[in-house]
């Protein structure tokens, strides 16, 4: 174990807050937050000071939605590829999806997981469990200080879980213990409209014709489900990538995010790119929910400000890039983001569209609140040190060679922003620094507040 670490004179920005201080980290946790001039420092006397003038010092992202592959589709990305780039873009906990080969529907294959995410992943972990039409018996048994939530897809995607017994799902909602994250696109209508265009356009089709497919009525239909069934039963829901403008009127932002027991998800996808890049990137922005109009990401850039959109996530679904290249209905749905999610809302940050201390809200704060992660998402001390430094005034050019996802490719090659990602500390320990990674540490296993679930009731 490293002795103290001081990171000293950056600009911390944490909880709304932004002002010029000192971090000091002891044995993975933060001992002190210094404000000011760091006269103190030698009261702590650090092995190491980093000089951390003219750089921001944020809480590591908590990415609370990613694909990493494993098991079972590890040619596109497994827990160490997937963890080594989100680590490289700040991120330093993700929470992982069940829709692998095999799907995580079982408490044991959920620990199988976990062992592997142990051994391989150099950030912190956390893995949901997967319902079916007929594994509620699992379900009720998870352990809510370990998982971090059950994944419902309520409309088919990629693994095709799709829980479509009405039936099921009111056992879901009604018996669940935890947390349930839902992916709400209506099946009945997307077959509709995939007929009625294929009828009309044939096989081959502009991909733009993704967003008229997979419609924003689609969304709507099943968001209001998902909302209405957890009103019906009192049960906590977070709606995953919101795309549309229409979803947002089911989301309430007149009360404080701890206690509201329906909470929402925008993806970075959904916030940076539109309908209008279509006919530029074709497959490569293939995901579902689809990528919508320019007023519907207008939409959801504005739920971030107003409190509408509570969380952003990548929705991380590295595919290889063969795969995707292909006619409109062959092509993979989803795209790698893990590694940019951060300088992408940075930049828009830059642009206007909101704060750097409300994308630190909604990247880092919001998840570790929503899903009551322990001591996590926050520069407080007794938390674990789980920091970043930003450079808010570099250049930097997405290229293939900086790729560190094992698909190889990203809908952001050649985007350039105008901030870059200096150093990540996960526990602590320095894993990522300018480009070199330390891959000696593994991340640890997110655990969950046991008292805020019953305070909450
Ligand atoms: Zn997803």
């Amino acid at each position: 174990m490293m002795g103290r670490i001081a990171v000293a004179g950056a600009t911390i920005i944490n909880e709304g807050n932004r002002f010029q201080g000192t971090v000091i980290i002891n044995r993975g946790i933060i001992e002190e937050i210094i404000t000011g001039a760091s006269t103190q420092l030698t009261r702590y006397n650090p092995e190491h000071t980093i000089d951390a003038r003219g750089l921001l010092l944020i809480p590591g992202v908590i990415d609370e939605h990613v694909h990493f592959r494993e098991p079972g589709l590890t040619s596109k990305g497994d827990i160490y590829s997937e963890s080594k780039a989100a680590a490289a873009g700040g991120v330093t906990s993700i929470m992982d999806m069940p829709n692998t080969i095999p799907q995580t529907t079982t408490l044991e294959l959920l620990d199988d997981k976990i062992s592997t995410a142990a051994e391989k992943s150099l950030v912190n972990y956390s893995f949901y469990m997967g319902a079916t039409n007929d594994n509620i018996e699992q379900l009720v048994k998870i352990d809510p200080l370990k998982v971090c939530g059950i994944k419902l897809f309520m409309g088919s995607s990629t693994g095709d879980m799709l829980v479509s017994n009405r039936e099921a799902l009111e056992k879901i909602f009604k018996l669940s213990p935890t947390i349930i994250v839902a992916h709400c696109e209506d099946e009945a209508s997307i077959r509709q409209n995939a007929e009625k265009v294929k009828q009309e356009k044939g096989e081959n089709i502009p991909f733009r014709f993704h967003s008229s497919i997979r419609s924003a009525e689609a969304c709507m239909i099943s968001s209001m489900l998902a909302v209405e069934l957890a009103k019906k039963h009192g049960s906590r829901l977070h709606i995953l990538h919101l795309s549309t403008a229409r979803e947002l009127s089911l989301m309430n932002n007149s009360i404080p995010l701890a206690d509201k027991k329906i909470t929402s998800e925008a993806c970075i996808p959904h916030l940076w790119f539109s309908e209008r890049d279509y006919d530029r990137l074709g497959w490569r922005i293939k995901c579902n929910p689809s990528i919508k109009l320019e007023s519907d990401r207008q939409a959801l850039l504005e739920g971030i400000s107003s409190g509408l959109v509570d969380a952003v996530a990548t929705d991380h679904a590295p595919h290889l890039a063969f795969e995707k290249d292909s006619t409109y209905f062959k092509s993979a749905s989803g795209m790698p983001m893990v590694q940019h999610s951060l300088q992408v809302m940075l930049e828009l940050s830059k642009k206007g569209y909101f704060s750097v201390e409300k994308v630190v809200e909604k990247m880092c704060h919001a998840p570790a609140t929503i899903f009551r992660i322990d001591r996590r998402g926050y520069i407080r001390k007794g938390y674990h040190a789980d920091l970043v430094l930003i450079n808010p005034t570099s250049t930097e050019t997405v290229t293939t060679q900086s790729l560190h996802y094992r698909c190889g490719w990203s809908p952001l090659e050649g985007e350039i922003f105008h901030n870059s990602i200096e150093t990540t500390f996960i526990n602590g320990h320095i894993v990522y620094h300018k480009g070199k990674f330390d891959e000696t540490i593994k991340g640890e296993a997110l655990s969950f507040n046991q008292n805020q679930l019953a305070y909450q009731g």
